[in-house]
């Protein structure tokens, strides 16, 4: 059974990663419009007709705008914890069904390890989904690191990590200050040397993919993503892919 990823795109204007193993595939979060998904979904060979379900990690609007005209439109299952989906209005849409975060779940051959992560939304998760063999962990929108994190994502294949900001960047940047605060503080977004700190306490040998996600278009830049990153893993720069808003990342296959 094959199990790859892809994302349609990254950062503050739109989310959604795709994971597929066998027949199985799983769109995680959708912050665009139905032609906007339709267009890039489109793009790695895919219609919504071929979504088992929608995972959504919580309810800001870059992650949900567009779920719910993609369920109702498409018949499509939807899963998120109670807080996203009252929080994101999904109660209404016919297929919601709730998972709590701390509960495995499966949607055909995949199974869906959520956890709770800090971050300023009602009860918002992140996943770790696997075929029974190999792993793919996603965090972003997470503000700081817990034990509990770095435990769930012990022992990934594949991970999609957010690189939001670069801290220096943020602090010189022209937001205001409360927005500066909000995203560097515990329960905004995770920042390179943050995201760097996670992989230095993993035991990283087994990774065949890491993939930079979420970047700020104002407060970073891919060179300095990878840069964070390499130096922890003491790889070439190149090897560390990043996630586009626009381009998204072309499907990735785990051996
Ligand atoms: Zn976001
Ligand atoms: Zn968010």
């Amino acid at each position: 059974m094959i199990l790859r990823f892809t994302i349609l795109g990254s950062g503050s204007r739109g989310n959604g990663t795709l994971i597929e193993a066998g027949p199985t595939l799983i769109l995680i979060d959708c912050g665009f419009s139905l032609s906007q998904v339709k267009r890039r979904l489109a793009r790695i060979g895919k219609r919504p007709e071929d979504l088992s379900a929608i995972v959504v990690t919580h309810e800001h609007r870059d992650h949900v705008s567009g779920v719910a005209a993609l369920a109702r439109n498409h018949d499509i299952a939807v899963w998120a914890t109670p807080g996203t989906a009252q929080a994101a209005g999904l109660g209404e849409v016919a297929g919601c069904r709730v998972f709590d975060s701390h509960t495995p779940f499966a949607v055909g051959a995949v199974e869906i390890m959520p956890f709770p992560v800090p971050h300023d939304a009602r009860e918002p998760s992140q996943f770790v989904f696997s075929d029974g063999a190999r792993r793919v962990g996603v965090l972003t929108d997470v503000g700081s690191l817990t034990p509990h994190i770095v435990e769930c994502l012990k022992g990934c294949d594949a991970l999609v990590v957010e690189c939001n900001h670069d801290p220096a960047m943020l602090a010189a940047g022209d937001y205001p200050p409360s927005l500066k605060e909000r995203v560097g503080g515990r329960h905004g977004h995770l920042n390179n040397a943050q995201a760097a700190e996670l992989l230095g306490c993993l035991e990283t040998g087994k990774l065949q993919h890491v993939v930079a996600a979420h970047l700020s278009e104002k407060n970073n830049r891919p060179h300095l993503a990878r840069r964070a990153l390499a130096a922890v893993l003491r790889c070439e720069t190149d090897w560390i892919a990043v996630a586009d808003q626009e381009q998204g990342l072309a499907w990735r296959e785990v051996m």
